[in-house]
């Protein structure tokens, strides 16, 4: 979601003006069911989890509606194609240049067509059987990235939602043509 709003918020700029951005918001098994945040900067202390899932999607909706949110679809396979992607969900498939795979470090991780970059989980305790995917930087091939917990980060709400952030201006520095790019709103003058 994090990287879906930074996504969304380039909307203004010419090289973003094309872009078609979606989300598969699949929400059955987040970390965020069931925490407490009181240690994350910018979040009132005692929030839950289920409110930051209830607010983060009414926040993508509400500031960037032509952000396309999928509701209650889960990702099964994924296959390249001559353009980009071919995603294969429950209910049906879509296409896309660009993906990013965040869906936490769970070791029942079944997408088919990611398996192959799979690897036991770099920075949480090897008891608890976590899998990361390989990536460099976020990247885990060609327009393929990773985000979040599944990209090998600790687990802190930050660092996830943060992950999610720069694989977005990734994004925006590919569709800048290599120029680096962030968005940054400011307070009228
Ligand atoms: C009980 C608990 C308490 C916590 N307390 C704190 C705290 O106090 N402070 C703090 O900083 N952090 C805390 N955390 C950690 C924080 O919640 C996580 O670090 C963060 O949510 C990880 O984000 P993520 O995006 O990597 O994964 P998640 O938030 O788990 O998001 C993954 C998403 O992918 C979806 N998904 C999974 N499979 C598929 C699929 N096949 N297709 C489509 N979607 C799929 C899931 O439904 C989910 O919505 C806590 C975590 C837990 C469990």
């Amino acid at each position: 979601m994090s990287c879906a709003l930074v996504l969304g918020s380039a909307k203004s700029k010419p090289f973003a003006k094309d872009k078609k951005i979606g989300i598969i918001m699949h929400q059955k098994a987040s970390a965020l069911d069931g925490a407490l945040f009181n240690n994350v900067l910018g979040i009132a202390p005692g929030t839950t989890g289920k409110e930051i899932l209830k607010q983060g999607k009414l926040q993508l909706a509400e500031t960037y509606p032509h952000v396309i949110q999928i509701e209650n679809e889960k990702v099964q396979k994924i296959e390249r194609t001559d353009t980009g992607f071919q995603i294969i969900t429950n209910k049906t498939h879509y296409s896309s240049k660009i993906i990013v795979v965040a869906v936490g470090p769970s070791n029942l991780f079944n997408i088919e067509g990611l398996i192959q970059y799979l690897q036991p989980h770099a920075n949480l305790p090897a008891a608890k059987q976590r899998i990361q995917l390989k990536n460099i930087n976020h990247k885990v091939d060609d327009n393929l990235y990773v985000a979040g917990v599944l990209a090998g980060w600790r687990s802190q709400f930050a660092t996830a939602a943060g992950s999610g952030a720069h694989v977005a201006t990734d994004i925006l520095t590919l569709w800048n043509d290599g120029q680096t790019a962030m968005v940054h709103d400011s307070e009228p003058k």
